[in-house]
């Protein structure tokens, strides 16, 4: 090798020059990622919602000795305990060795993704076809969601009271549903329309039969049909679809992408992607110093609003319990706490360049995003999060030994976004975005590298067992 000229050695010194996480891991910590990424394809297709996500959550918690939190028992250093809020959304702590005082470790991960919400009168039959009528959640182009098999997740609640739970078009020998598109012999005027208006949130209504009840004569007969089969399955008349939630979400599972499998494809990357790290880095913490703290949130994708969002108190009356247990003041943990607000961010795509600034956009197999802010403008609508802190996270990274990397949400004025992180940062808590690169962001099937995951979970280990 030829010897290093004076201005290569100076520039190694003094320039930044990000490093893929192919050039920086050895053959075993790749092979790690792809073990660990197995675990996380298995909690994607468990956890399609948040009601799911939490169920999953819980179940892999209690077989590592999480226990319910019971504010009325006293906590110690060691102890394990979970708090779901209303089935939707979860808060797992590990009490620390540390006062309580000097604040927990928060990763603050979001379970709920885009999709498309059955309308609370969803039922109608239109010309002997029968269909679910629904409002979509979250930030989706609609033209994506035509033709795909979906499948439907919720709850209903009946009349008496009692629950019935629905899962329908995962096994392989379920139906699916589906929403269908005009063929293209006859779009010449849909081809004419813009992308946002070519599929209108009142035209994804999902198919859902078409054989009627046999009866002579009468009308909605189909509608009557499905809806015999329903009371039949689950105990229910058409009233109870006003107690119910049912979301319909795709019906693929997660997939291994590429020839050499570097990537994997599922529905709701956004945000499982930074949930299942943020789960498992809490699993395998022991005695931290720092009260360690996983928080799964639901509603992130339409603003964090209701009791079971982020912008909540959940959270805080939650820290305030835990308080409560050593004798002080939640406002004083949360003051004194840290947060990494554990949201995707957009990867680079080469089919898009016009709305990335490439040195300051994630790549994938970059390793996890550390986002200053998201926003939009002039940065309105974030928290943008301080040198100090910034600095603080970086060195938990190295020395952590994750291979991290900067990014924005894309080119100033492009567009933009926000995370949990503001709600957080505004109980007064140290709160950074980190997370893993995503590609086609909020679309049925996103695509996600499997160092960058691997990478997510070392960095929230990292964070909640800090010294
Ligand atoms: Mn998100
Ligand atoms: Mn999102």
């Amino acid at each position: 090798m030829s010897e290093k000229t004076a201005s290569e050695k100076l520039k190694e010194e003094l320039f930044y020059e990000p490093k893929s996480a192919w050039d920086r891991l050895d053959e075993q910590e790749i092979a790690a990622a792809d073990r660990y990424c197995e675990g996380y394809r298995r909690f994607v297709d468990d956890s399609k919602t948040e009601r799911e996500a939490v169920l999953t959550a819980i179940e892999l918690a209690e077989a590592k000795g999480f226990r319910p939190f019971d504010r009325t028992q006293p906590l110690k250093a060691g102890d394990k305990v979970y708090y779901k809020n209303r089935g939707k959304a979860l808060l797992m702590a590990v009490i620390g060795t540390r006062p309580i005082t000097d604040g927990v470790s928060i990763a603050a991960a979001h379970i709920d993704s885009p999709r498309l919400d059955l309308k609370p009168n969803p039922l109608y039959e239109d010309h002997d076809l029968c269909y679910f009528d629904t409002h979509y959640y979250g930030g989706i182009k609609k033209y994506q969601w035509p033709t795909l098999p979906l499948a439907l997740h919720g709850v209903i609640v009946r009349r008496d009271g009692t629950t019935v739970k629905v899962c329908v078009g995962e096994d392989e020998g379920d139906p699916v549903f589906c929403v269908t598109d005009l063929l293209p012999h006859l779009a010449t005027a849909q081809m004419k329309k813009t992308m946002a208006e070519g599929i209108k949130g009142e035209d994804l209504n999902i198919l859902i039969g078409s054989r009627p009840f046999r009866d002579d004569k009468g009308s909605e007969l189909v509608k009557l049909n499905i809806m015999k089969l329903l009371h039949d399955k689950y105990g229910i008349v058409e009233s109870d679809f006003l107690s119910a939630e049912l979301e319909a979400v795709p019906a693929f599972g997660a997939r291994d992408v590429g020839f050499d499998r570097s990537l994997i494809g599922a529905y709701g990357h956004d945000d499982r992607v930074c949930a299942y790290p943020a789960v498992t880095a809490i699993l395998e913490t022991e005695h931290p110093a720092y009260t360690a703290v996983t928080i799964l949130a639901d509603k992130e994708e339409i603003g964090s609003e209701g009791n079971t969002g982020m912008q909540s108190a959940f959270l805080k009356y939650f820290i305030a319990d835990i308080a409560a247990a050593f004798g002080a003041e939640g406002r004083h943990v949360l003051s004194r706490s840290v947060c990494l607000s554990a949201d995707v961010n957009v990867a680079l795509d080469p089919m898009f360049m016009d709305v990335i600034e490439v040195r300051n956009c994630a790549k994938l197999n970059g390793g996890v995003v550390l986002t200053k802010y998201t926003g939009a403008k002039g940065k309105s609508d974030t928290n943008d999060a301080s040198a100090e802190l910034m600095g603080r996270i970086r060195s938990l990274m190295e020395d952590g030994d994750v291979v991290w990397q900067i990014g924005e949400l894309g080119r100033v004025d492009a567009g933009g976004g926000g995370t949990v992180a503001k709600y957080i940062a505004d109980l007064d808590v140290d709160t950074v975005d980190l997370g893993v690169p995503v590609l086609s962001m909020h679309a049925p099937f996103e695509v996600v590298a499997k160092l960058d995951v691997y990478m997510a979970h070392k960095a929230f280990a990292a964070l909640l067992q800090r010294q």
